[in-house]
């Protein structure tokens, strides 16, 4: 559940409190220390934890594939191993291998032909 801070207008103190967001539309918050509901709300404090969703979201982001040259395999390997670990996943010895064959600048051309079962039951990565 994200917090919101807020700011009493009357004895200024702070207020932290949490609300769903449909609460948040409807709460009025009080003041916990003078119960004042004179509360001003502090932008930008917002703690969300970051969905699944927003992850991939981010992952898959423009900017992310921007920093891409696909003429070098360096760039290709830091975007799969920054894709990986977004995903807070291990990928496999196999991907392993993979990035760090890019990371030391082997084209993906080669790393295919020397690893024939490269990306059977998978979908190609690039
Ligand atoms: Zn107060």
């Amino acid at each position: 559940m994200p917090f919101y801070e807020f700011r009493c207008e009357d004895c200024g103190r702070l207020a932290r409190l949490f609300l769903s967001f449909a609460e948040y539309d409807t709460a009025v918050p009080s003041c916990p220390h003078c119960q004042s509901q004179n509360l001003k709300r502090r932008i930008g404090r917002v703690a969300l934890g970051k969905s699944e969703e927003a992850r991939m979201d981010a992952m898959m982001d423009d900017s992310a594939l921007a920093g891409i040259d696909e003429d070098d395999p360096r760039s290709i390997g830091r975007y799969m191993r920054q894709m990986s670990s977004e995903m807070g996943e291990d990928l496999g010895d196999e991907f392993n291998e993979v990035v760090g064959r890019l990371e030391s600048g082997e084209s993906p051309e080669s790393i295919e032909s020397s690893m024939p079962d490269l990306g059977a039951g998978g979908d190609d990565m690039m």
